[in-house]
């Protein structure tokens, strides 16, 4: 039995003084993590906060990117061995945003995700079709694709690699694909994640809400949520992360 995995990208939201809110809005609701891993992932200026605010809730720290080297010249860019040195757990890799805004390939991810699993960084994987990929048919064979040049080949411990599908349409826009739908991507992805595919965790994320996480993550293939907007309330990534405690 794979445990759920519940995920908050905060993206380019939630400063210090906004994490620190955050953190005590989680704290006075008394929230239980137990059985299933939740992580939050604030922008890397609100991490040494969120490291320190988070103690003792249940939920651990995430950064949303990395780059594959550990330290020289690469103005502007955040090392595994910083996060590590933070006390950061998990790593978002390849978000869509990522590939969409700043030319992140497969080739990088993979490079990406080789440095965080070095590092014992955990790692998220994303990974999902555009619009115009699934209008013409090329779904299945586009996150294939990701996996392959992203991911095959490379040494993990089931427990420190998850993936999350998330369909470019359904981020951020209120449209998703049917749960059962989503299902059958998850299963063609666990397939071809190969002989560890049992084992690892794959996430649903695209505008999942307080109103439909559950049916995306009752379903067999679905091992969790990867949450954007719906994360940034409170009230709501509790009443997430108490829907998914229930299952
Ligand atoms: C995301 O950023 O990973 C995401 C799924 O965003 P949203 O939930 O806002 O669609």
């Amino acid at each position: 039995m794979r445990r759920l995995l519940i995920g908050g990208n905060w993206k380019m939201n939630n400063g210090i003084e906004e994490t620190i809110k955050f953190a005590s809005g989680i704290k006075e609701r008394k929230l239980s993590t137990e059985g299933i891993d939740v992580f939050v992932a604030p922008p890397f200026t609100s991490l040494p906060e969120a490291v320190r605010s988070f103690k003792g809730t249940g939920i651990r720290v995430g950064a949303q990117n990395i780059f594959w080297e550990d330290e020289g010249a690469y103005t502007g860019e955040i090392s595994s061995v910083f996060l590590k040195e933070l006390g950061v757990e998990w790593v978002i890799i390849g978000h869509s945003e990522r590939r969409t805004y700043f030319g992140e390939t497969n080739a990088a991810v993979r490079k990406k995700i080789e440095k965080a699993l070095q590092k014992q960084l955990k790692v998220v994987i994303c990974i999902g079709e555009t619009e115009e990929e699934r209008e013409a048919g090329r779904a299945k064979e586009v996150v294939e694709k990701q996996i392959e040049e992203g991911l095959l080949g490379i040494e993990y411990r089931e427990e420190n690699l998850a993936v999350a599908y998330e369909p470019v349409w359904a981020i951020g826009t209120g449209k998703t694909p049917h749960p059962e739908e989503a299902q059958e991507m998850h299963s063609i992805i666990r397939e071809k994640l190969g002989n560890k595919g049992d084992g690892i965790r794959i996430m649903y994320g695209g505008s999942v809400k307080v109103h439909n996480i559950k049916e995306f993550i009752t379903q067999e293939d679905i091992d969790g949520a990867l949450i954007g907007g719906a994360s940034l309330d409170i009230g709501g990534f509790v009443e997430m992360i108490n829907v998914a405690k229930e299952i």
